[in-house]
C-alpha cells in the first residue's frame, strides 16, 4: 500500500472546510510511520480536458493557487491509479477534493474531478477497458454522475441508507455482487462518520468498507484498487477513519 502525498497539500488555499489549516496534518499524524509515501506530479492539462472543458479549466485559473494545488490533486489520483495499475493498492491523500466536479462547472469545495481523470486517462491509455467507482462520501457525487453519465465503461455507485446498518448492508451488499470491471475506484469521503456532519458510521465501519474494497478487487480484477480522498471535516476522528480504511483496503 502506497500512500500519494505532497507537502503542499497542507497549504490552505481558500476558505473552506476542505481546506481548513490543520486537515491534512490530522490525518498526517494518524498514518505516520505506518506506510511508505510517494509524491505525485501535477496532472498535465491535456489530462484535466479528458474530464472537463477547455472553459471551466480557464475559470479555474483565475485563482492561479487554486489552479496548482487542483491540478497537483488530479496528479495524485492519476499516481495512485497508475500505482494500482502495476499491482499495489494505493490511497491518494490529496485537496481540493473532486466529486462535485462536472465536466463544465464545480461546487462543494471541487475544482477538477480527480477520480474521474484518473480512471479517463487510464482509459485512453488502454490500461484498463472497464471501472467501478464506489463513493462512499456523504454526499452524492453528482460531478462524477454526470462524467460518466452514458459511459457503459464505467459504474458509478454512491450507497444511501436509512441509518447505519441499512447504509453498511447497501455498501458491502453492493460489493459483494459487483463484477465485471478492470480496477476498483474509491471516492473516499469521511463525512458521514458519527463525529463528523453525517452522525453514523463508526470507525471500524471504514476499515470493514476497506477489507471489502480489498476482497471486491481480489475477485474481480487481480486486486487492483486504490482511493482518493474527498470530504472528512471534523479533524479529532478524520485520521483515525482513514487510516482504518486504508488498513483494511492494504
Ligand atoms: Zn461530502
Amino acid at each position: 500500500m502506497k500512500i500519494v502525498f505532497h507537502s503542499k497539500f497542507t497549504h490552505s488555499y481558500t476558505h473552506d472546510p476542505a481546506a481548513a489549516p490543520g486537515r491534512i496534518e490530522s490525518i498526517l499524524a494518524a498514518l505516520e510511520g505506518k506506510f511508505s509515501m510517494i509524491e505525485p506530479d501535477p496532472a498535465e492539462e491535456g489530462d484535466l480536458v479528458l474530464v472537463h472543458s477547455r472553459n471551466h479549466l480557464e475559470r479555474v485559473k483565475i485563482e492561479p493557487a487554486v489552479y496548482e494545488i487542483a491540478k497537483l490533486a488530479a496528479g495524485g489520483a492519476i499516481a495512485a491509479a497508475s500505482r494500482a495499475c502495476q499491482g499495489e493498492p494505493a490511497f491518494a491523500l490529496i485537496r481540493p477534493p473532486g466529486h462535485h466536479a462536472s465536466p463544465d462547472s464545480c461546487w462543494g469545495f471541487c475544482y477538477f474531478n480527480n477520480v474521474a481523470i484518473a480512471i479517463k486517462k487510464l482509459i485512453e491509455d488502454k490500461e484498463i477497458e472497464k471501472a467501478f467507482i464506489l463513493d462512499f462520501d456523504l454526499h452524492y457525487g453528482d460531478g462524477t454522475e454526470n462524467v460518466f453519465r452514458g459511459n457503459s465503461a464505467v459504474a458509478y455507485h454512491h450507497p444511501e441508507g436509512k441509518g447505519r446498518t441499512d447504509l453498511m448492508e447497501g455498501i458491502v451488499g453492493l460489493l459483494q455482487k459487483v463484477e465485471g470491471f478492470d480496477i476498483l475506484a474509491v471516492s473516499a469521503g469521511f463525512d458521514r462518520h458519527e463525529k463528523d456532519w453525517g452522525g453514523s458510521l463508526t470507525t471500524q465501519d471504514y476499515r470493514t468498507i476497506g477489507q471489502h474494497v480489498r476482497e471486491t478487487a481480489t475477485r474481480v480484477c487481480e486486486g487492483r484498487r486504490f482511493g482518493v480522498l474527498e470530504g472528512g471535516y471534523n479533524h479529532e476522528v478524520l485520521g483515525l477513519n482513514v487510516r482504518a480504511f486504508v488498513e483494511g483496503m492494504a
